[in-house]
C-alpha cells in the first residue's frame, strides 16, 4: 500500500515536548499514515552534540510513547559519514517506492534550507511541511520560498534542546520541557551535566 509518510529528522539532543507536539500535529494536520523519526548520525551542521547517537535514539523511542504510527528510523545513525537528508530520502525512495514522503521541519530549518546540500533536488523528491517556531527572525531565501510547502498546524512553543542542555549543565529543572520518561532517562544516565561532574553511562546500563 502506498502511504503518506512524514520524515522528521533532528539531532534530538535531547528530544523535547515541542518535537512530540510537532510530530502529533503533522500526523493529524497533514493526514499522514506514519511519522518516521530520524535521529542524525553525524550532523554536518551541528557540532555541539552532547549525547551519543544511541542515547539520542533511546530518548526518541521513549518520547514516541505508544503512538503506533510513530516509527524510529536508524537509517542515519547506521550510515557512516555526515547525515545529508538527500541521501536519506534517496535511500528511502529506493527501498520503499510509491510512498509520498513529507519532510517535516521547523521554521528555523526552513530559513536555512538554501544551505542544505542539493536542496532543489531534495525538494523535488518530497512534499515540504513547515511548522511555526518562535525566535526565528530569518526569512527563507526567495528561491526556497518559490517552492510550495504545507503548514503544520503547531502553536508557538518556545522550547529548544540548546536551552535544555544549558539548564541541565546549570543544575536547573527541565521537567516541563521534556516528556517524563525522557527526564528520567537523562537523570539515570547523567546526561548533559557539567562535564566535570560525571561521565554519562552507556545506554542500557
Ligand atoms: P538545538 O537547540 O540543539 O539546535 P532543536 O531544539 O532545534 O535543537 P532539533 O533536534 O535540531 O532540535 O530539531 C529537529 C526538528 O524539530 C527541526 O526541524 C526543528 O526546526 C524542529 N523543532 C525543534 N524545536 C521546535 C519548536 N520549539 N517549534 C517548532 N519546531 C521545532
Amino acid at each position: 500500500m502506498n502511504k503518506r509518510v512524514g520524515l522528521f529528522g533532528g539531532t534530538f539532543d535531547p528530544v523535547h515536548r515541542a518535537h512530540v507536539a510537532l510530530a502529533h500535529a503533522a500526523l493529524r494536520g497533514l493526514q499522514l499514515d506514519e511519522v518516521r523519526w530520524v535521529p542524525t548520525g553525524h550532523s554536518w551542521q551541528k557540532h555541539h552534540r552532547a549525547a551519543s547517537a544511541e542515547h539520542r535514539a533511546a530518548m526518541v523511542r521513549l518520547a514516541m510513547g505508544d503512538e503506533p504510527r510513530f516509527v524510529l528510523s536508524r537509517i542515519e545513525i547506521d550510515r557512516a559519514g555526515p547525515s545529508y537528508t538527500l541521501d536519506t530520502v534517496r535511500a528511502l525512495h529506493a527501498a520503499e517506492p510509491g510512498h509520498e514522503w513529507v519532510l517535516i521541519i521547523g521554521q528555523d530549518q526552513y530559513a536555512r534550507l538554501h544551505t542544505w546540500r542539493d536542496w532543489p533536488v531534495l525538494l523535488s523528491l518530497v512534499t515540504l511541511a513547515v511548522a511555526n517556531r518562535p525566535g526565528t527572525d530569518l526569512a527563507p531565501s526567495p528561491e526556497v520560498l518559490a517552492h510550495p510547502h504545507r503548514a503544520v498546524p503547531l502553536p508557538m512553543l518556545d522550547i529548544s534542546a540548546t536551552d535544555i542542555r544549558a539548564r541541565l549543565a546549570a543544575g536547573q529543572d527541565i521537567s516541563q520541557l521534556v516528556p517524563p520518561e525522557v527526564a528520567r532517562y537523562i537523570e539515570t544516565h547523567g546526561l548533559y551535566q557539567a562535564l566535570a561532574t560525571r561521565e554519562p553511562t552507556p545506554p542500557g546500563s
